[in-house]
């Protein structure tokens, strides 16, 4: 089984306040939401780096495959009620194109954005449907749909259950992060490096992948197999932040 673990930065929050430079703080609401969609991202991407390294095979869209195991590890790697956080916050990362009324490379490669959003509540409901009914009600999980999630759940934890099972505490390459300078640096390094290290506490990976953060010129983020990189474009922090603006009005 998978070492399950308190967030490390969900618990950061309530502590400190995080300061994206001397001007701006973040409250934690802002904090939460950020993170959340950083690591759903994160976990998106880390998808399609185990398939290619890890030479997962996929029957179906590649994107819905990585979309399913960012659902299923959010619910695998965090006690119950900071997975539902997470799971919640990153559901609403899901939506963005559509609400903000702004184009992102990021989700335009992917499905439609409340196909995705549904996905996502769907498979982390149906992994344990007895504690999350108030949940699914509070992102409208229609019913119909609801009955099928438990073996919607079932399916995914078939396939990337087993990748991951055949991870755990292998030899192997741990996983490496770049810390970036500049701005949003001071939220994203901690959370990314932390995710890193505890996913290198339980994983051992079949090839080194690296995980940098970057200036990209648009809120996107990426795997490239010719580097085995996952580049986390910075540009995605202030446009979460925008995000969670447009849905707190
Ligand atoms: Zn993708």
């Amino acid at each position: 089984m998978i070492t399950l673990r308190f967030s490390p930065i969900l618990a950061l929050t309530l502590l400190l306040p995080v300061s994206v430079n001397a001007e701006t703080e973040l409250t934690d609401v802002q904090q939460e939401f950020l993170s959340a969609n950083v690591l759903g991202i994160f976990y998106h991407e880390l998808g399609h780096a185990l398939i290619d390294v890890q030479n997962v095979p996929i029957f179906g869209q590649e994107e819905d495959a990585a979309d399913v195991l960012s659902a299923f590890l959010i619910d695998a790697l965090f006690d119950e009620e900071t997975a539902q956080s997470i799971a919640f916050d990153a559901a609403y990362g899901y939506l963005t194109s559509e609400d903000t009324g702004e184009d992102i490379p990021f989700w335009d490669v992917h499905g439609p954005d409340e196909q995705r959003f549904y996905n996502h509540v769907c498979i982390f409901y149906g992994a344990n449907p007895d504690a999350r009914e108030e949940f699914a009600k509070d992102l409208d999980l229609p019913q119909e749909r609801a009955e099928y999630c438990p073996s919607e759940y079932d399916q995914a934890a078939n396939a990337w259950g087993g990748v991951l099972d055949g991870m755990i505490n292998q030899d192997g390459e741990p996983m490496k992060f770049v810390p970036a300078k500049g701005e949003y640096s001071d939220i994203l390094n901690p959370l990314l490096s932390n995710e890193v290290d505890s996913l290198n506490a339980d994983f051992g990976f079949a090839a080194q992948i690296t995980v940098t953060i970057d200036d990209c010129g648009e809120p996107n983020a990426f795997y490239d197999p010719q580097t085995r990189g996952i580049t986390f474009c910075r540009e995605f922090a202030p446009y979460l932040l925008e995000t969670l603006e447009a849905f707190s009005q």
